[in-house]
């Protein structure tokens, strides 16, 4: 065979280098062609939550293979997607009444905004055309979406195509914005008063949506907001009556050791993104949870959502997730998420706190990051142009750990970090593995 017949045609991320095929996998372990087992620490992207083969989302899949495998919603609603949607908001948790099955974050994202937008249309209040977010934010790759993220270096290259409806106000990222001068509350305090002058330069009415990860998760690696800070947020949306639109795609379906962040948080949105962690990374899925006002606005206005993609509340898809939600809630999975959880930052702590490159550790449940600062004191990250973040992957997988590191920013607010997402099926013994295979490609990288 010459060389280019062994060339792949799968265009990959990098595309001068074919990755490592992975051909099967259990528990925590991902297994490559050859037979090495890798420890994936970040399901992912944070999506493996049952780890990889659970038999009961096998087994689930199949059954549904057999017996429908699409009917378009065009014409007809199926089984798994209605008990999906009675599993997630059958008992209105937070207001939330129906859910809109689309097939990731991303889609997921793009409906909650549109579904926004309707919203008002239906209210009769049409000047509703702006949405605020926050930068350092990620919220999706499609155009709507990125346009909503304020992740300004995965913008750059698009922004001639990315709308002029969103604008960023701070992040709540206390490590990199509180001031030394300034307590958790006065932090809070100052980031509410932005939002608030946000609405007021925007001019309030003209205001649709506010829109946040509950913890965000790529952008700058697993932070959480000050306490205070989303029941903040809300009281500005309410004041002004905009919607609040939460996106827990990457921090939901019990990540952070409850079903939704937002339980943490003392408010619940209007409307929701979840994805990852619902199906499990077994189908692609995603979903927008509405809550009933908007519900009821849309059936008594148009009565229909003016939107749709070919695979909405795919069969299979619902029928796999459905599965992995049952198995989180009968093998009481939250609660490990919160044991290891706790273990995980115990052991990172133990591992990188006087380590003079990690400025912070943090996150909650199994959702944990370390940021990476080239000076401790002054919390100056390391330049992204030695490109930290790559090569303590690198020496991760070659140490066989499957971990999710992120680059800093360009203007120095935010270093590099590595996310770390383990399963919810994650044992003592295994987040002892993943801290030490860490440590060691931390130290590899940096010297
Ligand atoms: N929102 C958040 C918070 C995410 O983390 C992601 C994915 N990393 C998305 C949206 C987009 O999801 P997807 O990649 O499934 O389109």
């Amino acid at each position: 065979m010459s060389a280019v017949a062994n060339r792949s045609r799968v265009l990959h991320r990098s595309s001068r280098t074919t990755p490592p095929l992975a051909v099967g996998g259990h528990g925590v372990w991902l297994v490559e062609q050859g037979g090495r087992e890798v420890l994936d620490a970040s399901g992912g992207a944070a999506v493996s939550c049952l780890g990889h083969q659970h038999r009961r989302i096998v087994e689930a899949i199949k059954r549904q293979a057999d017996t429908l495998c699409y009917a378009h919603t065009g014409f007809f609603s199926n089984g798994p997607a209605e008990a999906l949607a009675d599993e997630l908001v059958g008992h209105e948790p937070g207001g939330l009444s129906l859910a809109y099955f689309v097939s990731g974050g991303s889609e997921a994202v793009e409906a909650a905004l549109k579904l926004a937008r309707q919203y008002f249309l239906e209210v009769g209040q049409p000047n509703r055309t702006k949405i605020i977010a926050r930068r350092q934010s990620y919220h999706g790759n499609t155009l709507g979406a990125l346009a909503a993220g304020g992740n300004a270096a995965r913008r750059a290259p698009y922004a001639p195509l990315l709308t002029d409806a969103f604008s960023h106000v701070s992040p709540a990222f206390a490590y990199r914005e509180q001031r030394a001068d300034e307590d958790e509350a006065g932090f809070t305090a100052r980031l509410a008063a932005e939002l608030e002058a946000e609405f007021q330069r925007l001019g309030p009415d003209n205001v649709a949506a506010f829109v946040a990860e509950t913890v965000v998760g790529a952008t700058a690696g697993c932070v959480p907001a000050p306490a205070g800070y989303f029941r903040a947020v809300r009281e500005v949306c309410d004041r002004h009556g905009a919607l609040l639109i939460l996106d827990e795609v990457m921090s939901g379906m019990g990540r952070t050791g409850t079903r939704h962040a937002w339980e943490q948080e003392g408010i619940s949105p209007d409307l929701q993104a979840i994805a990852k962690g619902l199906g499990g990374g077994y189908q692609a899925i995603g979903a927008v949870l509405v809550s009933g006002r908007i519900a009821d606005a849309v059936e008594q206005g148009s009565g229909a959502f003016q939107h749709g993609h070919t695979y909405l509340a795919h069969p299979i898809a619902a029928a796999a997730a459905l599965e992995v939600q049952q198995v989180i809630r009968e093998d009481r999975l939250l609660d490990n998420v919160k044991a290891m959880g706790a273990l995980l930052q115990q052991r990172l702590e133990e591992r990188f706190g006087d380590h003079r490159h990690v400025g912070d550790i943090r996150g909650r449940g199994l959702f944990r990051a370390i940021e990476l600062v080239a000076d401790r004191a002054t919390r100056a990250p390391f330049d992204p142009a030695r490109g930290l973040h790559q090569r303590i992957k690198k020496e991760s997988f070659a140490r066989g750990l499957a971990c999710y590191p992120g680059g800093g920013t360009a203007d120095g607010k935010a270093g590099d970090h590595v996310l770390l997402a383990p399963p919810y099926i994650v044992s003592a013994a295994e987040i002892g593995l993943i801290v030490e295979r860490l440590g060691d490609a931390v130290d590899a990288a940096l010297a």
